[in-house]
């Protein structure tokens, strides 16, 4: 510690004791990646702003930014890389609006990897409209049966669980007749079939729910919160796409300026080197604009902020990878196979030509940049609305095709 550095407080002093523990007991190199996650989550080291009990200990959001940077130094799993809808989102819905067994039942498997989640939200004729979806939930004792599509989900393939919003009261206006629940994805009355991505891989998917019977008991919140149980989801998904507060320098800018020292030097003109260089602030701009964003986030429910790195850092690595591949030439245009897979985790990348590929849906996925632009207009610069005309209305009267 340098003599103008702060001494860490008493919580970050808990916290680096625990992270010590845990990697001198369980060397992450030689502990199954499960194990060794079940340990920081039983320390409260998954999710440190989470109730002590839950994956966390009660404290700063803040403070998580160490654990997972020792953790990673020691060559430690990454919870997020396996279940990234799960860790970023579904975790952060259930912890908010979930019953004491739902927490217990859920959060630690999410953490370690062993039950993968996916979030059910998107419909075929309801994406940045989410709220006016048309799935159905119908109240029969103790259960809840679901009909109706959703699309684009997610890691879908691989889930055990999914985080789920029906309309329950088609009678009500369209944001207040929401329900959320968690739903088995391996249920049989659940089909899920693959759609295929420009990348080749087909990492999202179509879902079908045909008579699919939920316990009441899973339900997250109450009939009717679904819309405010999902802008939980939403603003942790901005977050987590978006919020990233990589070192100076690293992230996907690190990968252009290796395309820029890597071209023969005829080829490294003032031009490029200034058009390298403009990507390189905005990537400046974005982590200092995501640290101030994560200051104002106290405790771990995240608002509108959150919108702007999602937009920003959506229109930074689209620019960024388009530049790397220019800066790579004829090889740009190269790409290994356009096989089918279906990838074990999402937005994950192998080539250089692949993320700028996976990029183009980064202005569409977790809420599109168009949709970002107006709830930042709206709630951040208090600009005049964008026009509503079902707002009032009871959903069923709503015309739809
Ligand atoms: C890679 C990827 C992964 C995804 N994963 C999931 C997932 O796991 N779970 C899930 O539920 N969904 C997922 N989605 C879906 C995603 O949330 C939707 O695609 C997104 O919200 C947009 O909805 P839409 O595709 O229906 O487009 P639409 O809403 O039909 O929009 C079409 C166009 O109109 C514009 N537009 C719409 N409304 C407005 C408005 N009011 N003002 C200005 N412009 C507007 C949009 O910006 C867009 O350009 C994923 C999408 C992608 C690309």
């Amino acid at each position: 510690m340098s003599v103008t550095e702060a001494p860490p407080s008493t919580d970050e002093q808990r916290v680096n004791e625990l992270v010590d523990d845990l990697l001198e007991k369980f060397p992450p190199t030689a502990t199954d990646p499960k194990v060794f996650l079940g340990e920081q989550y039983d320390r409260g080291l998954a999710w440190v702003h989470f109730p002590e009990g839950h994956g966390g200990l009660g404290l700063s959001p803040k403070l998580q930014k160490s654990v997972n940077e020792r953790v990673s130094a020691a060559g430690g799993p990454n919870a997020a890389y396996r279940n990234p809808i799960g860790y970023g989102m579904c975790g952060p819905t259930v912890v908010v609006w979930g019953t004491d067994e739902q927490k217990e039942r859920y959060l630690r498997p999410l953490f370690t990897g062993e039950e993968i989640w996916c979030q059910l939200f998107s419909e075929p004729g309801s994406g940045s409209d989410f709220a006016g979806l048309s799935s159905r939930g119908v109240q029969d004792g103790d259960e809840w049966i679901v009909n109706g599509q959703k699309v684009w989900t997610t890691l879908a393939h691989l889930s055990k669980w999914g985080l789920l919003v029906v309309r329950t009261d088609p009678e009500a206006v369209k944001h207040a007749g929401l329900t959320a629940f968690v739903v088995d994805m391996q249920d049989p009355t659940v089909h899920v079939l693959p759609l295929r991505q420009m990348t080749g891989e087909a990492e999202f998917n179509e879902v079908f729910f045909t008579d699919t019977r939920i316990p009441a008991a899973e339900m997250l919140g109450k009939p009717g919160d679904g819309w405010r149980v999902s802008l939980t989801t939403l603003m942790n998904e901005r977050v987590s796409i978006g919020g990233a507060i990589p070192q100076k320098g690293s992230g996907v800018v690190a990968a252009l300026v290796k395309a820029w020292q890597d071209l023969p030097e005829d080829r490294q003109d003032a031009a490029t080197r200034d058009e390298v260089m403009q990507l390189w602030i905005r990537a400046e701009v974005l982590r200092l604009t995501n640290i101030r964003a994560n200051q104002l986030r106290k405790m771990g429910d995240p608002g509108p902020e959150g919108s702007i790195g999602k937009l920003a850092s959506a229109d930074l690595n689209k620019d960024v990878w388009s530049k790397v591949v220019d800066l790579l030439g004829a090889d740009g245009m190269l790409y290994g196979s356009y096989e089918m897979v279906r990838p074990e985790t999402a937005m994950g990348a192998d080539s250089l030509q692949k993320a700028f590929l996976r990029s183009r849906a980064n202005s569409i996925e977790g809420g599109t940049s168009e949709v970002m632009r107006n709830i930042l207009g709206e709630r951040v610069l208090g600009l005049p609305g964008d026009v509503r005309v079902d707002r009032d209305v009871p959903w069923s009267e709503v015309p739809r095709n």
